[in-house]
């Protein structure tokens, strides 16, 4: 097994947490299944194992670093949505060490979430769901609308077309995890003033560094204070291409 993947200090002394036996094991399995996977699918681009340790899994797991500790190990089962999940980050990480929570893999390429369907075959996870469909469809649909607790989103897109896509797919109290590289004061001051006309606050933005390479990561979390009006998120293709602003 790669050295990489089985350190337990680099975890503990950046995250504070460390992963079992078990699942160091299934880390590994789960970059051996991406990687055959890939083979078929472009699922990523990030392929050796100091990377991929470094921009998928400890950078999945920071966004949920708060959660991490032992108590919420034991908390109730949460409804997460990973939108635009791609090659099945950040969710993928998230499932196996949350194995209690429920995950549903969004993304609008549905080859993508069918090679997936191949990787969490071979791991034997049981705790996923596929929507291979936008995030403006699935938001309108019953089942799925104010239905999560965490709206998890990487890569996906500026962080006012994230709140559109997130916030009417969030319970009242629930939150959604930006994922970001840098973060202006800019993109803050104008993500601030978009948020109420969706029912959302900017709870907290965190920053820090990723352990390998020292790139500068932000999470911006978002919290659900009010109801989303029905008419967001706008048609697909709007949140993208004219952000509100
Ligand atoms: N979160 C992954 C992948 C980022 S690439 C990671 O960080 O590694 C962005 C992904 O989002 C692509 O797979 C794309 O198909 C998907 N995507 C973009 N817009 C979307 C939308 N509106 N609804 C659902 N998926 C979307």
């Amino acid at each position: 097994m790669n050295m990489l993947l089985t350190d337990r200090d680099r975890w503990q002394s950046t995250l504070g947490w460390q992963p079992t036996d078990v699942q160091l094991g299934q880390f590994q399995q789960l970059y051996e299944a991406i990687l055959t996977a890939n083979q078929q699918v472009n699922l990523t681009r990030i392929t050796s194992p100091e990377d991929f340790w470094e921009k998928h899994l400890w950078d999945s797991l920071q966004g949920v670093a708060p959660w991490l500790v032992e108590a919420e190990l034991g908390a109730p089962p949460r409804q997460v949505v990973d939108i635009g999940t791609g090659g099945g980050f950040p969710g993928l990480p998230v499932a196996l060490v949350f194995p209690h929570w429920a995950i549903a893999l969004m993304d609008a390429t549905r080859k993508k979430l069918v090679a997936l369907e191949t990787v969490c075959a071979t791991l034997g996870m049981a705790n996923i769901s596929y929507l291979p469909q936008r995030a403006e469809q699935v938001a309108h649909q019953p089942r799925h609308r104010e239905a999560y607790d965490l709206a998890l989103l990487r890569a996906v897109g500026s962080a006012n077309t994230c709140a559109e896509y997130a916030l009417p797919l969030l319970q009242l109290g629930g939150q959604a995890i930006l994922y970001r590289g840098q973060w202006t004061t800019a993109e803050e001051a104008s993500l601030a003033t978009i948020l109420p006309r969706l029912g959302g606050q900017l709870l907290a933005v965190r920053s820090q560094k990723t352990p390998l390479s020292q790139g500068i990561r932000h999470n911006v979390i978002l919290s659900k204070v009010e109801r989303t009006p029905d008419k967001f998120p706008r048609l697909p293709g709007m949140p993208a291409k004219t952000p509100l602003a």
